[in-house]
């Protein structure tokens, strides 16, 4: 058998990243107890290897718990500035691993408020990066002395009634300063339309796309591997909204296209194909791609 893996697949930096702060800070410990605020990643068996090693996850609700000298690992897509203030004044330390693609999202959101920009967000509601990031566009817009107004669009329609909304109350003037901003995860696409749209209506609108390369690289690279191989695994948390963007293309683009989290989960079928293709989401540890590509080397031998 043939396997062929994606040219881009797995870990993306910023949960490398996380990953990586998250086992420096076990081992580093000295008495306290190790969280992390919210699952690190969303990968059961990546999760599963750092709870033997016993980091626990904190709820937001928790945080009244922590006892001074604990240990509060932030996740890649961050939190809102007074999350880490109640972290700090339990007196428990703050590992921030907040992606620094996050952080520079974080940082231009706070700018533009301060300045008293209408800021359109292209988000997802209750997303953690979006909460993070509006947290830090409120605190730097009272800092400044400005009101926020921060709009959260996921489509066309949204942002049309945030514009109809803005008018009614006479809050949209041509001399309104008005930026477009948008999640790492946001879709390219949807992004564009929204760009267009907001142009037509406030032609001197501003646009700054935070789109993360490592939500479409992955894409961009099962693409290319669907047109060699017979089969595609996709591996990654059933949970993992890119994990499972990855596999509806390799099940539209290849004729056989399966999903799992382990290596035990590889159906049988794919132990007698001829090509094999392989492609994990951003939160799909090493390890498990390895154990994959060994398991299916192994059963192909005694098929
Ligand atoms: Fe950072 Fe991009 Fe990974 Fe998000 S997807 S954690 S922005 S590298």
């Amino acid at each position: 058998m043939k396997i062929i893996r994606a040219k881009i697949l797995g870990f993306c930096a910023g949960v490398r990243r996380a990953v990586n702060a998250a086992e420096k800070a076990l081992s580093e410990n000295a008495g306290g107890q190790v969280y992390t605020l919210g699952p690190l990643i969303h990968n059961p068996v990546a999760l599963e290897e750092l709870s033997k090693r016993n980091l626990k996850i904190l709820s937001e609700t928790d945080i009244a718990r922590l006892r001074e000298g604990d240990t509060v690992l932030i996740r890649a897509h961050g939190v809102p500035p007074e999350t880490e203030h109640a972290i700090r004044e339990k007196g428990a330390n703050v590992v921030n691993a907040t992606c620094p693609l996050v952080t520079k999202s974080q940082k231009t959101a706070a700018d533009y408020a301060a300045k008293g920009y209408i800021i359109f967000f292209a988000g997802d509601k209750n997303h953690g990066e979006v909460v993070g990031i509006e947290g830090y566009a409120k605190k730097a817009a009272s800092e400044a002395g400005k009101n926020l107004h921060f709009l959260l669009i996921k489509d066309a329609e949204e942002l049309k009634s945030a514009l109809s909304e803005l008018s009614e109350k006479n809050l949209l003037s041509p001399s309104s300063k008005v930026i477009l901003l948008s999640q790492t995860t946001f879709s390219i696409k949807i992004f564009e339309l929204l760009k267009t749209e907001l142009k037509k209506a406030v032609p001197h609108a501003e646009v700054v796309s935070s789109i993360c390369p490592a939500t479409y690289e992955r894409q961009d690279s099962l693409v290319s591997l669907c047109a060699e191989v017979d089969g595609v695994i996709v591996i990654g948390g059933r949970t993992s909204a890119n994990t499972n963007r990855l596999f509806v293309t390799a099940n539209s683009l290849c004729k056989k296209a399966v999903l799992i989290e382990k290596p035990e989960e590889i159906p049988a079928v794919f132990f007698s194909l001829q090509t094999v293709g392989i492609t994990a989401g951003a939160s799909t540890p090493d390890s498990t791609i390895q154990e994959v590509e060994e398991r299916l080397l192994h059963e192909s031998e005694h098929s």
